[in-house]
């Protein structure tokens, strides 16, 4: 159900289907949206530092009928405040917009090479000191998984990744999974490409169900934790309306054999700041 969870490692649960905010404007815009998404069912929200919308999030979360207790938020440290003293600075200014005094989750945001590693630390000892209840990486390749491993006491939960039928990245799925890290998938819905794809057009048909509905089901049915983006009410009530069907194995596959390694986004390997 929308509200159900995957455990992590360390035994946290973590609702597998949030709401993603990037690009959801601070104000109006991303309270109603994260207010709208709780008032109906959804307990995850993905926010960044760098998404300039941390403010409005603590807000929704607040002007919700849901606890902040039984919310699952997420922010992530970005780029430039990478580095063990400026994360930490980083930690504290993203809890004070966010008007909380704790996070479920916090993402490194990119790899960062060495300096990933002080980073890690930082990310470490707010875990010891239980300001966070669970840390992790994003757009970490397995080379960037296995740089940052042997410095690492705690293995990261989660890796947040680009993740549509066009990046499936099976092999990389696999190897996080066998080491205990969690997969979380990013732009799920190809930033809106999604919609365009004839195969999801004539699945849709099949099941009867929306194009939204039917990649954010095969998401979750690969045990990837999903947070498509909406900042309208009707899509961010329809894109959670996936748990009276199921999708058949010979779809699954159908749906996996349209990989073609393309990113919407920027490549972890290309990226830097
Ligand atoms: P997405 O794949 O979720 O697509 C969002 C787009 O689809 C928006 O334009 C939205 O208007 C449209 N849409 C949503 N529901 C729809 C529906 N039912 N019908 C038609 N159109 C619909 O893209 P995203 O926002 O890039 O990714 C989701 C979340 O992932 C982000 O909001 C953010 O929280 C996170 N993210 C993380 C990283 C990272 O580096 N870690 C990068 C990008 C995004």
């Amino acid at each position: 159900d929308l509200q159900g969870t995957f455990q992590l490692h360390n035994g946290v649960e973590m609702p597998y289907f949030g709401l993603g905010v990037y690009l959801s404007k601070d104000g109006k815009e991303v309270i109603n949206a994260v207010k709208n998404a709780l008032d109906h069912g959804y307990r995850h929200i993905d926010t960044a530092s760098i998404y300039n919308n941390e403010e409005g999030v603590g807000e929704g979360i607040k002007q919700s009928t849901v606890d902040r207790k039984d919310v699952f938020l997420v922010s992530k440290v970005w780029n430039t405040d990478q580095g063990y003293d400026s994360t930490l600075k980083a930690f504290d200014a993203s809890l004070e917009r966010l008007g909380t005094d704790y996070l479920d989750l916090y993402l490194i945001h990119w790899p960062k090479g060495e300096k990933s590693k002080e980073t890690w630390k930082a990310m470490e000892r707010l875990y010891d000191e239980k300001r966070v209840r669970a840390i992790g990486i994003s757009n970490f390749l397995k080379h960037h998984i296995e740089d940052l491993l042997p410095d690492a006491k705690i293995v990261p939960m989660v890796n947040q990744m680009e993740f549509h039928p066009y990046l499936v990245q099976q092999e990389l799925i696999d190897f996080c999974h066998s080491i205990g890290i969690q997969y979380e998938a990013w732009s799920p819905l190809m930033q809106g490409n999604i919609f365009d794809l004839d195969t999801m057009k004539e699945l849709a048909k099949k099941y009867n169900k929306t194009i939204a509905q039917i990649v954010l089901r095969w998401d979750l049915q690969k045990g990837v934790i999903t947070i498509p983006k909406s900042s309208k009410k009707e899509r961010i009530l329809s894109n959670a309306d996936l748990f009276d069907f199921e999708i058949e194995s010979n779809d699954i596959r159908l749906l996996d054999s349209l990989n073609c390694d393309k990113r919407f986004g920027p490549d972890p390997d290309n990226f830097d700041f």
